[in-house]
């Protein structure tokens, strides 16, 4: 496929843009995934709490592609954090998706009022060695969360998986985790349709400028600036849409119009308030 790879830093590498479910109806997940097989993604980006990890698993099940042409990623819900109950929650979630192992297993929120971050981490180091994953991350960790998981662990985070789209860009943090080797995901990447992003002159008139939607504009700022993404939608017009992003590149000056939106424009909680 057209879609590039990035290396992490524990020697695996995952596709740089993929299809992420969240609030995909368990009910419909199967025929959406499937649309997004068939559009030609091999990323997916589920979660323990979306409720759809059958659906996709039945979608994977049913395409026939093999299972090293895919990359599946779940994620541990905030209840599941602690040593054991994150061994059970793998094997969950396995169970569900159909799969003897993830290629990418999350932390999904840091819930700092737990304190449970770190344990639920070595927990992971383990489900790694035994297989039940091949990488494993964090998602939604601030600075001083990624600060405990470097001082206190041995295996630094393969992504930390955050809310950035041009309106929140968190250039600190982006910047602090590249340094350390941790790759960037970049969840909401089209601002979940929160922000009047597609109105924007400068998404506008990059869009209008190439012959390509505003959605594809977003996408191709985030993977010129080296972010992971998978867009989500529910209809099969936008899910081919999303991943036809390859023919096209942005200017110096079309990112830099893009870079300017920064708004400190978060479309959910802090991650610090996030329980
Ligand atoms: P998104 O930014 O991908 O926005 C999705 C919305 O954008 C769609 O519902 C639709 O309204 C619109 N859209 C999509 N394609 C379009 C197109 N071509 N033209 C016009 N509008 C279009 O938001 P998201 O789904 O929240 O984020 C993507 C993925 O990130 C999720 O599905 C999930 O996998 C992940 N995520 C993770 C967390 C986390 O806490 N780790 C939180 C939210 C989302």
């Amino acid at each position: 496929s057209s879609v590039p790879t990035i290396n992490l830093n524990d020697r695996h590498s995952i596709p740089q843009l993929g299809f992420g479910v969240f609030l995909v109806d368990p009910a419909e997940a199967e025929r959406i995934v499937t649309d997004a097989l068939q559009a030609g993604y091999r990323h997916i980006d589920t979660a323990a709490i979306y409720g759809n990890e059958e659906g996709v698993g039945a979608a994977i099940a049913k395409s026939g592609i093999a299972r090293d042409e895919l990359f599946i990623t779940t994620k541990l819900w905030n209840t599941d954090q602690g040593t054991q109950s994150a061994h059970d929650a793998i094997d969950r979630s396995l169970e569900k998706l159909g799969l003897d192992h993830v290629d990418l297993y999350l932390i999904h929120w840091p819930t700092p009022e737990r304190d449970l971050y770190v344990e639920t981490w070595r927990a992971l180091e383990q489900i790694k060695a035994d297989g039940r994953t091949r990488s494993i991350g964090v998602s939604n960790f601030l600075r001083e969360h990624l600060d405990r998981i470097l001082a206190e662990t041995d295996t630094v985070p393969a992504v930390d998986q955050i809310e950035l789209h041009p309106a929140l860009q968190s250039r600190e943090l982006t910047s602090f985790a590249h340094s350390k080797g941790i790759a960037i995901e970049a969840w909401g990447p089209l601002g979940q349709g929160k922000y009047p992003l597609f109105d924007e002159p400068a998404v506008a008139d990059a869009a209008s400028a190439h012959g390509k939607t505003p959605a594809q504009v977003v996408i191709r700022w985030h993977l010129q600036h080296g972010n992971i993404v998978f867009p989500k939608s529910n209809h099969a017009e936008r899910i081919a849409q999303n991943i036809d992003v390859f023919d096209f590149e942005l200017t110096r000056d079309e990112m830099g119009a893009i870079d300017a939106l920064e708004r400190n424009g978060r479309v959910d909680k802090h991650p610090n308030e996030f329980n």
